[in-house]
């Protein structure tokens, strides 16, 4: 089996439940990975760069990206849309890298019904409702109607945990990009279905002696 065929690891989680900031813990302690950038039409906050965090664009130039099937998925959050470049994820899997994707409910229903073979889920929750509208409240990067909107939308996304492979309650940070670190290092190690037949295949064939 080659562990170069590369692999993806899916975050998600309610705006807020700290999803970036466990990243940048982790990010160092992962080996060669690759984390997508979104493309987004939702105005840039405070502190974020275009291209690093996302690539901001408007919705004209985001609906052409759509048309030129330019998107691995998109979907419509927030009132904003977001997607997936298909081009970059396919030459950082190509290349054996560990692929991560910070991205909501639909999206992950759709990278897994099309590259589960190769796919390990994560939701990230805050270990309270309350908990997650004062971290929200103390990033102070959106309004108060659209802190609304995203706990009107964690509501829902907490309802489908299950759809995942693991669930992190992001209450102490430290110990919560601990466990991401362990569950990120095996994702690269997941057997992809279709490989299985050709190690064993080889496994049986390789005479040592
Ligand atoms: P997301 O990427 O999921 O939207 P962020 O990483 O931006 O969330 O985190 C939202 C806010 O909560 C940030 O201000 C961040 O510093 C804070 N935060 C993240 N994790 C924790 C934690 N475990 N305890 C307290 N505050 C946290
Ligand atoms: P935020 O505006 O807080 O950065 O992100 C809002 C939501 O959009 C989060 O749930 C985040 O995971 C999701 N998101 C970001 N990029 C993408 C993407 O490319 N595709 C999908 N489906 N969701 C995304």
């Amino acid at each position: 089996m080659n562990n170069k065929s590369g692999a993806i690891l899916v975050l998600s989680g309610p705006s807020g439940a700290g999803k970036s900031s466990l990243l940048k813990e982790i990010i160092n302690d992962i080996g060669e990975c690759y984390f997508s950038i979104s493309t987004t039409t939702r105005p840039i906050r405070d502190g974020e760069l275009d291209g690093v965090d996302y690539h901001f664009v408007n919705e004209e130039v985001f609906k052409k990206d759509i048309e030129e099937d330019n998107f691995l998925e998109y979907a419509f959050v927030h009132g904003n849309y977001y997607g997936t470049s298909i081009k970059p994820v396919k030459e950082a899997l190509h290349a054996g890298k560990l692929v991560l994707f910070d991205i909501d409910v639909q999206g992950n229903t759709y990278v897994t019904s099309r590259l589960g073979d190769i796919t390990t889920s994560v939701f990230i929750s805050p270990p309270t409702l309350s908990e997650l509208k004062k971290r929200l409240e103390a990033r102070s990067t959106d309004s108060k109607e659209v802190i609304e909107r995203r706990i009107h939308m964690a509501k829902r996304e907490i309802q489908r945990i299950s759809e995942y492979d693991f669930l992190i309650v992001n209450d102490n940070l430290q110990e919560a990009a601990d466990t991401l670190k362990v569950i990120a290092n095996a994702a690269r190690v997941k057997i992809p279905s279709n490989e299985i037949n050709d190690f064993v295949q080889r496994w049986e064939d390789i005479e040592d002696i």
